[in-house]
């Protein structure tokens, strides 16, 4: 076998394809190097020509190369350009070509060196086309794109710069991108850049100096040759975003805060993850910890409704699967405190075949709503059955004073019936010698929302009178007064026995003092009984003796009169009294009886003149009881004094002061009870009876005592204008 030379060797071995080629085209000798290349072999390839493999868009290129080479006007040529590998697809190579001539200068053969450049070629095509897509895409982006350097040196920006923020791209280009941040968010944008970032919100001045909100993504690239890093940053208007998400927030807050206020909770449930999702309102008003809790039907919500509701929720429930909706009310078990009333209420969102995939709704916590309708009801029926079976009248009138309505005790305390009655006018009822005093009442009382009770009386329907204690009500609708409830008890009974007692009373006091008043007149008469006797004998001594036995005489009428006064019927007659001389008279009556027990009746008037519009004969009996107790009080003797004073607004006191026992506390309050006694033959009316005819007189009593010490009895009365003063005036007047 034929050694291969060393030029052999090289030739075979060679890396780059070596093809030696004659002048018209065809291959002389190919390496395995250009088989390998272009998938022919050896064989094929040689007596081929070159032109056949040559990719057809590039024969013309070829030819070029080959003419400048075949003319002498270079030695060789360099171009790239395409075969065809024999599988068809294109194979890009790098051709040196040089021409072999004989010594003549005859072409002899062409020698190529080829080299096979398709992965660079691919690498080349690829870079050109990310460019042009990118410069596509900055230019046509609807967001900012730019380039910085490290110190944020802007070297490019995206034309959307100037739709976005109103600056020329041009105009940006070498100056510090941080110029366009937001003051606020300068240093931590900058910070942003040591490390990359990816979407953040920040704002960008626009150049008429408002904000817009971006959203902007940084990335680095550390340049191949330079070693400089490079900033790229995708900067996109996120200024309807952020409207948007601020709008969410707002309304999610809305909802939140408006469910709380009105105790309405939402949920939705999933048919098919069987999950259940529940606003936070619905923690609340199941009372439980939102925190870990994953509220499911089965496990949770059901459990909350009282047993009793569980059925009617379930069907509730069932029926909104099958029909659509559901609403019920039931009570939900007390977490901690009380338990609540809810409404449940759902819809049911179905898929496209109809099947129901989600149940929406709410939880209305009505238990407040509830218990007022409760206590609403209540209080109707409450008030209805108060009106109802009420023994005393409930009538209401218009500020007009027309009835509005009345009860079945108006009814009969009237005698007439609530036809006759509702539409009147109040007047028609009352007595003709009260309705004066009616109407002043009712007029100050519709002035002055006024509520105290007042005694007066009315005709009923046959005629007789019936006196009534009526306490008026102001009836208010929406805070404004609308009329009054006139509440009214027939007293006509009560009066009846309050006269009684009254009677009552005096009769045991004038058995009481009749004691007394024997004594003071048995010795009157025992004088006069010896003068007659005297006078009997001898009429000599008529001159001497008469005028004493007159006086004697006029002593006992006195008495006599005070008593027959005491036992008078109660017509009460008011006259204008001078009080100094009504107590004069009392402490003429009293003063043998509290003598006989040592004590001394001391009148003080403290005052000039006094006048007390009064029935005197009820007064004096007050001041005869007062002295009695007193006087009983006393029974070491001692003085009592009798103070009498006119005190400002027209007022009359009377100061009954003894020197007594005194009352102890506990006792001072039940004094004025009917039958309150402490003494054995005590009948513990008088005071009770004293109160009611001062009060009878538009005055009252206070009681001041000190055990050991003794007690005052103050009775104040209305007094009339001083009489003097008034003549004063008068003529001051002219
Ligand atoms: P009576 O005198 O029949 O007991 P009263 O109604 O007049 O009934 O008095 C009731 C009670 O009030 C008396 O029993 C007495 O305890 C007490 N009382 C009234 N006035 C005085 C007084 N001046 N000093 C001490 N106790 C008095
Ligand atoms: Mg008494």
């Amino acid at each position: 076998m034929k050694r291969k030379s060393l030029y052999e060797i090289s030739f075979d071995y060679a890396p780059i394809g070596i093809s030696i080629v004659s002048p018209n085209g065809e291959f002389l000798q190919v390496n395995p190097a250009v088989s390998r290349m272009l998938g022919y072999s050896e064989e094929e390839l040689l007596g081929a020509n070159f032109r056949d493999i040559t990719y057809p868009a590039d024969v013309e290129l070829n030819e070029f190369h080959l003419q400048r080479l075949l003319s002498g006007a270079v030695p060789s040529v360099q171009f790239e350009k395409r075969y065809i590998h024999k599988q068809g697809h294109p194979v890009w190579v790098s051709l040196q070509v040089s021409l072999v001539s004989d010594e003549a200068g005859k072409p002899q053969y062409i020698a190529a060196h080829i080299i096979d450049i398709t992965d660079r070629k691919h690498a080349e095509d690829q870079m050109l086309e990310a460019r042009a897509m990118y410069s596509l895409i900055a230019s046509h982006s609807q967001d900012i794109i730019f380039y910085s350097s490290e110190n944020g040196i802007c070297h490019y920006i995206s034309p959307a710069v100037e739709a976005l923020l109103g600056y020329e791209p041009e105009s940006l280009i070498g100056r510090p991108i941080q110029h366009l941040y937001h003051p606020d968010e300068v240093e931590w944008m900058m910070s942003g850049f040591q490390q990359e970032f990816k979407a953040v919100s920040h704002r960008f001045r626009h150049r008429d100096g408002h904000f817009v909100w971006f959203e902007t993504t940084i990335n680095s690239t550390r340049g191949e040759w330079d070693g400089v890093k490079r900033y790229i940053g995708i900067s996109r208007d996120i200024t309807e975003r952020h409207h948007a998400e601020q709008a969410l927030r707002r309304s999610e807050n809305n909802l939140a805060q408006a469910q709380r206020i009105a105790s309405i909770g939402s949920w939705e449930w999933d048919a098919e993850e069987r999950s259940l999702v529940w606003s936070d309102e619905m923690y609340r008003i199941f009372g439980v910890d939102p925190v870990g809790f994953r509220p499911s039907f089965e496990q949770h919500l059901l459990p909350f409704i009282h047993p009793d509701d569980r059925d009617a929720f379930r069907r509730g429930w069932e029926e909104a699967l099958e029909k659509g909706e559901f609403q019920c009310e039931c009570r939900v078990l007390p977490q901690e405190g009380m338990g609540k009333y809810v409404r449940i209420q759902g819809e049911a969102s179905l898929n496209r075949v109809g099947r129901p995939v989600k149940l929406n709704g709410t939880v209305q916590d009505i238990t407040s709503h509830k218990w007022i309708t409760m206590m609403l009801e209540e209080s109707v029926d409450r008030y209805n059955s108060l009106k109802k079976y009420n023994m005393d009248a409930i009538v209401s009138i218009s500020l007009e004073g027309i009835v509005t309505s009345v009860n079945p005790a108006a009814e009969r305390i009237s005698g007439y019936s609530a036809e006759e009655l509702i539409g009147i006018h109040y007047s028609g009822l009352i007595h003709e010698e009260d309705l004066e005093r009616t109407n002043g009442l009712f007029r100050t009382a519709v002035r002055s929302e006024l509520t105290a009770s007042a005694e007066l009386r009315i005709r009923h329907k046959l005629g007789h009178t019936v006196e009534l204690l009526v306490t008026p009500a102001p009836i208010y609708v929406s805070k404004r007064m609308i009329g009054y409830y006139i509440m009214a008890k027939d007293i006509t009974d009560q009066k009846k026995k309050d006269e009684l007692l009254r009677k009552s009373e005096k009769l045991s006091i004038a058995g009481q003092l009749a004691a007394g008043i024997a004594h003071e007149i048995r010795n009157p008469l025992t004088a006069l009984k010896g003068f007659v006797q005297l006078m009997a004998h001898s009429s000599q001594y008529a001159d001497k003796y008469l005028p004493i036995m007159r006086e004697e005489l006029e002593r006992i009428e006195m008495i006599v009169s005070e008593l027959l006064m005491l036992a008078k019927p109660q017509d009460a007659l008011l006259r204008e009294v001078d009080l100094a001389h009504l107590l004069e008279d009392v402490v003429t009556l009293m003063g043998a009886e509290a003598h006989l027990q040592g004590i001394e009746l001391k009148l003080v008037p403290l005052s000039g003149r006094i006048a007390v519009r009064c029935d005197a004969n009820q007064l004096k009996q007050v001041f005869i009881n007062f002295i009695k107790n007193a006087v009983e009080a006393m029974p070491d003797g001692g003085t009592i004094r009798i103070e009498t004073e006119r005190a400002p607004e027209q007022t009359a006191i009377v100061r009954l002061i003894d020197q007594g026992c005194g009352i102890p506390e506990e006792k001072l309050r039940q004094i004025g009870e009917p039958f309150f006694t402490t003494k054995e033959t005590g009948t513990g009316l008088g005071m009770m009876v004293s109160q009611k005819i001062v009060e009878h007189h538009g005055g009252r009593v206070e009681i001041e005592s000190e055990v050991g010490v003794g007690t005052t009895v103050m009775v104040l009365l209305p007094a009339e204008p001083d009489k003097t003063e008034q003549a004063v005036m008068a003529e001051l007047r002219g």
